[in-house]
């Protein structure tokens, strides 16, 4: 199983695409280390995130705790706060790192609400790169206002020796947004597919799963329904500051239970767990985030192994690519459906004055997520 620790909600960007930083909480009552120690181990993958987990001053301690708990332990960081990372990385290198990263300087800088935010966490993936950091990356989340930065991005990403994991927009209780839309959905769905062309030609299998990721994306981006049914609250589950373990970090009504209060195995034999699960096997959103998609992606006896599916589609455009073919992606989506979408700016807070306020006294889930509905399809 996977689990995302959403350690805070304080956060030092103003993204356009996530309202966190909008939201902040109140370092006193984020998640414990002592109730995350009631954590059993053997996860697959632990992803603390946030907010912005480096603004947490115990992260050390939070990553001592969790290291022996995962396979994969990873950090999801925007790379603002590189030396906060560096001495985690040299005591265990094989922490997975991923900064946000969403095109070139002045794209990033812009949609990401940063000053300087580009230059800081390139000279902070090269310090992680000197440290010893082994499985180092970038995360980018496509939009209309970066998908034409997409291949160069991932290109340069190569070049630098890391990985790049891509998202693209949704509505989300962990992001306080329910307006996230495309502005052009077949424009921005037809440049993931140079992505995917890109990342079948390179010699990383893992790779070539991406591709399959990213084909999912596109399938996302048009609005269509999702190439595997979600597993949430199975496969992966979300814990927020409050302690709230939910299946999904999406919608706001799928709640299992809360880690201070209660034990893990108890959070999972509930009837509230057996309840949001089932909402999920009827759940029509059409969600595909990485946590998602790369647990939907696995086959359920072998974890480290991916389903037929996607294999067969891999073997086959990955050999299509390596002899020089083009991928016929018009045989995989269907382009002539492309559901509609309500049109909603987005704007840059770069260089703004915009402020976060401190909500005192928001006891419970429904006061901590006042927006309900959230349109994923
Ligand atoms: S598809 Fe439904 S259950 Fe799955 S992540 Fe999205 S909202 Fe949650």
């Amino acid at each position: 199983m996977d689990l995302t620790i959403i350690s805070t909600y304080r956060c030092n960007s103003k993204c356009q695409m996530c309202y966190i930083w909008k939201n902040p909480t109140d370092q006193k009552e984020e998640v414990s280390l002592e109730t995350l120690s009631k954590l059993p181990g053997g996860f697959d993958n632990l992803n603390v995130s946030g907010g912005e987990p480096t603004l947490r001053r115990d992260l050390p301690d939070l990553v001592d705790l969790l290291y022996p708990k995962a396979r994969i332990l990873e950090i999801s960081s925007n790379g603002l706060h590189p030396e906060k990372l560096v001495p985690i990385i040299k005591k265990y290198p094989k922490i997975k790192v991923r900064l946000s990263l969403e095109g070139d300087e002045a794209t990033s800088n812009a949609i990401r609400g940063e000053k300087d935010g580009y230059a800081t966490k390139m000279a902070g993936m090269r310090a992680l790169q000197e440290a010893g950091g082994e499985d180092l990356g970038f995360a980018f989340v496509i939009q209309d206002e970066n998908v034409d930065q997409l291949v160069k991005v991932y290109e340069m990403a190569r070049s630098m020796g890391v990985e790049l994991s891509t998202s693209t927009l949704h509505n989300a209780w962990q992001f306080y947004k329910n307006d996230n839309y495309f502005y052009d959905r077949v424009t921005v769905a037809r440049k993931v597919e140079g992505l995917i062309t890109s990342m079948l030609g390179s010699g990383k299998p893992k790779n070539w799963f991406r591709a399959y990721l990213n084909l999912g994306l596109i399938e996302k981006i048009l609005g269509h329904p999702r190439l595997i049914r979600c597993t949430a609250g199975t496969d992966f589950a979300f814990i927020d500051p409050w302690s709230d373990v939910w299946t999904c970090n999406v919608r706001s009504d799928l709640l299992m239970g809360n880690l201070a209060r209660q034990s893990w195995e108890e959070i999972k034999a509930s009837a509230d767990a057996h309840k949001a699960i089932q909402k999920v096997h009827a759940c029509e959103q059409n969600c595909w985030m990485v946590t998602t998609a790369r647990t939907a992606m696995r086959s359920a006896l072998i974890p480290q192994v991916p389903k037929i599916g996607p294999l067969m589609w891999v073997l086959k455009n990955k050999l299509k690519v390596s002899m020089g073919g083009a991928i016929a992606f018009d045989r995989y989506i269907d382009y002539s459906r492309v559901e509609p979408s309500p049109f909603k700016q987005r704007t840059s807070f770069l260089g703004t004055k915009a402020k976060a306020a401190l909500v005192r006294g928001r006891a419970t889930p429904d006061a901590r997520y006042p927006l309900k509905s959230f349109q994923n399809n």
